[in-house]
């Protein structure tokens, strides 16, 4: 108020008549600039899932756009940003990687959709390694932007940091032209640095190893902030691929956006990494994290979800120093989203952009055929028929993926040694989604699109360190997904509890055991240790020898179990020791892709203790489940019932 009413007509008249050169900002001038930021797509340009093969309103740049062109059209000014994790994470970018490759000449789709949208510059997420190095450099070749990451550098060798060279540009600093809320225009320069993890180098070790080395996020802001506004940076604009993680530095931290809002100078956060959405409630209660405002130590900052989920934003207010040069005196993080989610309905808020489809309409559609078509071979049936009363091959194919994963993942770390135990549940397993609600692969060529199928959930892998009692209770929550069976019965008892989900039946391979049925459940559903005397899970074992109490195991799992889904006992998220940067369904999808021909046969580790007397113990699975039961099984199918559900007999 006070500005508009100080504002002089006289050197605004001036102003707006100037032809060339900007003109000098009267000493209370303002001016506004929205810095736009998509992060996370992970290859998802089209509203496509090419796992389950069918159109996504909740996914796709081509969406994103929508809201772009939206939120650019409102204001006088915008620049816009991208936060890496472009080049993988679903079908699409394994096809460019893994099958077709890109040939002198050859742009990524995802730049033949990014570059319609003017983009300023790009920075580089963890999983733009995950194909390597020399696929990274041809794909960005194709960006008409440039590409920036501060803390990455080649590997000389010598063990000596401060002589490294940068493996990318570090930073820019780019003109522009502004307009004034006084119609007046200014040149000023934005600087953009980036970051990425430095857990790259263990994430993607062997893409990696001897060819870069990546230095500590903030060190590297501490130094080259005040160098970028040595070299004329009027505001700078941090793009970490890193999330809002830790206030106080633990060194290497992966998640950095709150200490880089210390570093002085930084004027705004276009963060990623994390998938999750910043300012939202999820941030609330962290210290100096304002979500109203969206602002972290008062440094606006925006995260816009993951696949395209949201548009990110952050709108600075500019205002002429003493010294005639623009700096922020204001500014807010916001997102917008794609879809409104009403309870489980999602309701799409914008339609696609035309020309984003188009430009990768004909990579879009080799990718659909590239889902269809077999990327190796099982050598036996996959089907979840069975899951919740014997060791199945729908759970094996999933924890063997997993165990190999961790297994590499921690070669020359801290966990190195540990024995690696992987859990995994039956997703599609019946109840009240259906009789038809199974897996059901047949034996032969296996196609990515059946990934979806094996692997329900887009979780992301977690591994937790438990100790041997840890890994018993573990267990003796999954036994809850089972009634009591009274052995002096001889009428129908029915085995499964239908207040189980089969999503919490936990498996855990690399131990052997077995479930007692004959006592009550240890815990109850809601996780509540209803009988502390009780104990179904017997003879729990590790390459043959009992388990002790005090023994350490690591187990691979997902991020629902980790921190709490199903409300496990320990499982509260403090014993994760491995945040893995990799979704359980693509382990799965390159476990598969790797071996070529995979058995899937169940080890056998788990099963009922047999049960002494003439019981009679019955459930349901699919009416088709009757033509994967050999002669010499101990399930027989005994009817089916009004739900179409088919009815078995198990014998112990
Ligand atoms: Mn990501
Ligand atoms: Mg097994």
């Amino acid at each position: 108020m006070l500005a508009a009413m100080t504002r002089s007509p006289r050197l605004y008249l001036l102003c707006s008549l100037a032809v060339a050169a900007a003109c000098t900002p009267t000493p209370d001038a303002q001016m506004q600039l929205r810095i736009l930021e998509t992060t996370d797509l992970h290859m998802h340009i089209v509203d496509y899932d090419y796992f389950q093969d069918q159109p996504s309103v909740s996914v796709g740049l081509a969406r994103t756009a929508t809201l772009l062109k939206v939120a650019r059209a409102e204001v006088a000014n915008s620049v816009l940003v991208d936060n890496g994790d472009l080049l993988q994470g679903n079908p699409l970018g394994d096809f460019m990687a893994r099958q077709r490759g890109l040939r002198e000449g050859d742009v990524h789709p995802v730049y033949k959709a990014m570059n319609l949208l003017d983009y300023a510059v790009g920075n580089i997420g963890n999983h733009e390694f995950n194909y390597g190095l020399e696929f990274l450099d041809a794909s960005i070749k194709g960006a008409n932007f440039p590409y920036i990451s501060a803390n990455v550098f080649h590997d000389d060798g010598d063990d000596d940091p401060d002589n490294d060279q940068p493996y990318f540009r570090q930073y820019i600093i780019v003109d522009r032209s502004l307009r004034a809320e006084d119609s007046s225009s200014h040149d000023i320069r934005i600087g953009f640095i980036g970051f990425v993890p430095p857990q790259i180098m263990n994430w993607d070790r062997t893409n990696l190893q001897g060819k870069v080395v990546a230095h500590d996020i903030v060190d590297m802001a501490r130094e080259l902030v005040p160098k970028m506004k040595a070299e004329g940076a009027d505001i700078v604009v941090a793009i970490p691929h890193s999330g809002l993680g830790p206030t106080a530095s633990q060194g290497m931290d992966e998640n950095a956006a709150w200490l880089l809002s210390t570093v002085p100078d930084i004027d705004a956060i276009m963060f990623g990494h994390s998938h999750q959405v910043f300012p939202s409630a999820t941030y609330a209660g962290i210290n100096n994290v304002d979500i109203e405002r969206g602002t972290i130590n008062g440094v606006p900052a925006t995260m816009p979800g993951s696949w395209g989920s949201h548009l990110g934003y952050v709108d600075l207010q500019l205002a002429v120093g003493a010294n005639g040069t623009w700096r922020v005196v204001d500014g807010a993080g916001r997102t917008r989203p794609i879809v409104e989610r009403i309870g489980d309905e999602v309701v799409p808020l914008v339609e696609p952009d035309a020309e984003i489809l188009a430009a990768v309409r004909e990579e879009h559609d080799a990718a659909i055929d590239y889902v269809r078509t077999a990327v190796g071979e099982i050598t036996a049936p996959i089907n979840s028929f069975f899951a919740l009363v014997q060791d199945d091959p729908s759970i094996q194919i999933v924890t063997n993926a997993q165990k190999r994963y961790v297994e590499r993942l921690i070669e020359g770390t801290e966990f190195d040694g540990l024995p690696v135990l992987s859990a995994s549940a039956p997703f599609k397993s019946g109840g009240r989604s259906g009789s038809d609600y199974y897996t059901d692969i047949p034996a032969g060529e296996i196609a990515l699109k059946h990934i979806a199928d094996l692997y329900l959930y887009p979780n992301t892998l977690r591994v937790a360190k438990l100790t041997g009692a840890g890994v018993r209770e573990w267990l003796e929550m999954s036994a809850g997904a089972f009634r009591q069976i009274d052995p002096a019965v001889s009428d129908e008892q029915e085995l499964l509890d239908p207040a189980y989900p089969s999503y919490n039946f936990d498996v855990i391979d690399g131990v052997d055991y077995r479930i007692d049925l004959t006592v009550a459940r240890r815990y109850d559903t809601a996780g509540k240790l209803a009988n502390p005397d009780s104990h179904r899970i017997v003879g729990l074992s590790f390459a043959g020898q009992a388990i002790s109490d005090e023994q350490e195991f690591l187990v691979a799992t997902n991020n629902y179990r980790a921190y709490g889904g199903g409300a496990f006992p320990g499982m509260d998220g403090s014993n994760i020791v491995i945040v893995a940067p990799d979704s359980n369904r693509d382990v799965l999808a390159s476990y598969i892709i790797e071996e070529g021909i995979v058995n899937p046969t169940a080890d056998g580790n788990w099963s009922f203790a047999p049960i002494p007397g003439d019981v009679n113990v019955v459930f349901s699975s699919s009416p088709e489940a009757g033509r994967a039961l050999t002669p010499d099984s101990p399930i027989q199918k005994t009817g089916s019932d009004s739900q179409g559900f088919g009815r078995y007999r198990i014998q112990f």
